[in-house]
C-alpha cells in the first residue's frame, strides 16, 4: 500500500495573544519527529530575547520587497505596519521529505496558502473568551498600550475570517490543545485528497481486475 510520502502544510493562526506560539512549541516538544516549523521573514524589530533565524529572519523593507520580487516567499502580508512572509525553499524541501510543516501566520497569509495549496490544513487557535485575550496581551509586558490596542482591533477584524479555517481549537489547557492539534493533523492525513498515491494505485488495480473479468 502506498502511503502518502509528502508531508502536509499546516497553517496555525489565531488572535495575537491566543497562545498559539506556546501551543506550537508544546506540539514540537511532544512530537519532535513529526513536525518542523517554518521561520518567517519580517520587517518588525526584534522583541527582547528574540534571535535572528530562530523566531524570525529580521530584515528591512528593501530586502523584503526584493525577496517578493524574486518569488522567494510563498505568501506574505502586512500586519500592524510591518511585512511578514514565509520563505519558499525551506517549506518545499521539508514537504518533499515527508515532514509536516507548520506555518504560524495571520489570516491574510493563511487564505493565500489555501488558494495556492488547497490540500493545506488551516487551524485557528483562540483563547476561551475575549477577556482572557486582553489579559494575556497585557500580561506579556512586551508591548506598549497603543500596540495592545492595535492588536485587539486587529483581533476584532480577524474574528470575521474564522469560518475560512478547517478547525477551531480553544486553547484552554496547553497539553490538551497540543494533542488536539496533533490528532487533527493525523485525521487530515487520512483524507483522500492527501492520499493521492494510494487512491491512484487502488483505482488502477481495480480497473485492471475489471478488464480481466470482462474477458
Ligand atoms: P508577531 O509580531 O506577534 O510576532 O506576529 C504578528 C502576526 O504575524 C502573528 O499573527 C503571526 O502569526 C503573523 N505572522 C508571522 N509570520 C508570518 C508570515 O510569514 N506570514 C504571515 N502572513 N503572517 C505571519
Amino acid at each position: 500500500m502506498k502511503e502518502n510520502k509528502k508531508g502536509i502544510l499546516i497553517v496555525i493562526s489565531g488572535f495575537s495573544g491566543a497562545g498559539k506560539g506556546t501551543l506550537v512549541k508544546e506540539l514540537l516538544r511532544r512530537h519532535e519527529k513529526d513536525y518542523v516549523l517554518s521561520v518567517s521573514m519580517t520587517t518588525r524589530a526584534p522583541r527582547p530575547g528574540e534571535r535572528e533565524g530562530v523566531e524570525y529572519f529580521f530584515t528591512d523593507r528593501e530586502h523584503f520587497e526584493e525577496t517578493i520580487a524574486h518569488d522567494g516567499l510563498i505568501e506574505y502580508a502586512s500586519y500592524c505596519g510591518n511585512y511578514y512572509g514565509t520563505p519558499r525553499v525551506y517549506v518545499e524541501e521539508q514537504l518533499a521529505r515527508g515532514r509536516n510543516v507548520i506555518l504560524e501566520i495571520e489570516i491574510q497569509g493563511a487564505l493565500k496558502i489555501k488558494e495556492r495549496f488547497p490540500e493545506s490544513l488551516l487551524i485557528f487557535v483562540t483563547p476561551p473568551n475575549a477577556e482572557e485575550l486582553k489579559r494575556r496581551l497585557e500580561g506579556r509586558g512586551t508591548e506598549s498600550e497603543e500596540a495592545i490596542a492595535n492588536r485587539l482591533a486587529r483581533a476584532a477584524e480577524e474574528s470575521r475570517g474564522v469560518e475560512f479555517y478547517d478547525y477551531l481549537v480553544v486553547n484552554d489547557k496547553l497539553e490538551e490543545s497540543a494533542e488536539e492539534v496533533h490528532h487533527l493533523v493525523a485525521a487530515a492525513r487520512r483524507a483522500p485528497v492527501r492520499r493521492e498515491e494510494f487512491v491512484k494505485e487502488i483505482r488502477e488495480e481495480l480497473h485492471s481486475f475489471a478488464k480481466g473479468a470482462q474477458k
